[in-house]
C-alpha cells in the first residue's frame, strides 16, 4: 500500500489538502518505522472506532499488510467479541486545525508488529468524540479539505 512518514501531509486522497491531512500508521516494507508501547486503552478506542469508520465521498481501494510473503495478511481484528475489518477503511481523527488520517491496518500495525503512533496522535484518539456523531462530524468537516466532501454529499 502507500507509504508516508508519520506526520507528513497525506495526499492519498486528494492532492488539494492544503496540508491539513496529516499521515499515521502508512506503514510498508522496507520503511522504518516507530516501535514502543502503546496503552490497551488507546488501542481499544483504535478498535472502537474503526468498526464503522466515516468514509470521505473520495472511493479508495482496500490496502493490504505489506509485511507478508505470501498471503494478504488478516482482513479483520476482533477484540472483546467485536470485529473491525482491516484493509478496507480509513481513520479520520480530528486534532486542532488538521486531521490524523491512518489506514484501518494500524490496529494490525500495533498488535502485530509493535508499532508505536505518534503520542499526538494517540492522545487525539482519546479525545476523538464517538465515531458518526454529530461532534465527530462537525470536527471533521472544520478540519478537511473540502475535496473530501466533493461528490455525494448524504455521507455527512
Ligand atoms: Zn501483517
Amino acid at each position: 500500500m502507500a507509504h508516508y512518514v508519520d506526520l507528513s501531509p497525506c495526499d492519498y486522497f486528494t492532492s488539494d489538502h492544503g496540508g491539513k491531512l496529516i499521515a499515521v500508521g502508512w506503514l510498508s516494507r522496507g520503511h522504518a518505522y516507530s516501535k514502543g508501547d502503546i496503552s490497551a486503552e488507546v488501542f481499544a478506542r483504535l478498535h472502537q472506532l474503526l468498526v464503522n469508520p466515516w468514509q470521505p465521498c473520495v472511493a479508495m481501494g482496500a490496502h493490504a499488510c505489506d509485511f507478508h510473503r505470501f498471503t494478504d495478511g488478516p482482513c479483520q481484528i476482533t477484540l472483546d467479541n467485536v470485529t473491525a475489518q482491516l484493509g478496507v477503511s480509513n481513520l479520520f481523527v480530528p486534532s486542532g486545525d488538521r486531521l490524523f488520517v491512518a489506514p484501518s491496518l494500524i490496529l494490525h500495525y500495533i498488535d502485530a508488529y509493535e508499532y508505536s503512533p505518534p503520542p499526538e496522535f494517540c492522545d487525539a484518539v482519546m479525545a476523538c468524540p464517538e465515531m458518526r456523531s454529530m461532534d465527530y462530524l462537525k470536527l471533521v468537516r472544520k478540519t478537511a479539505p473540502a475535496a473530501l466532501f466533493s461528490g455525494n454529499q448524504t455521507q455527512m
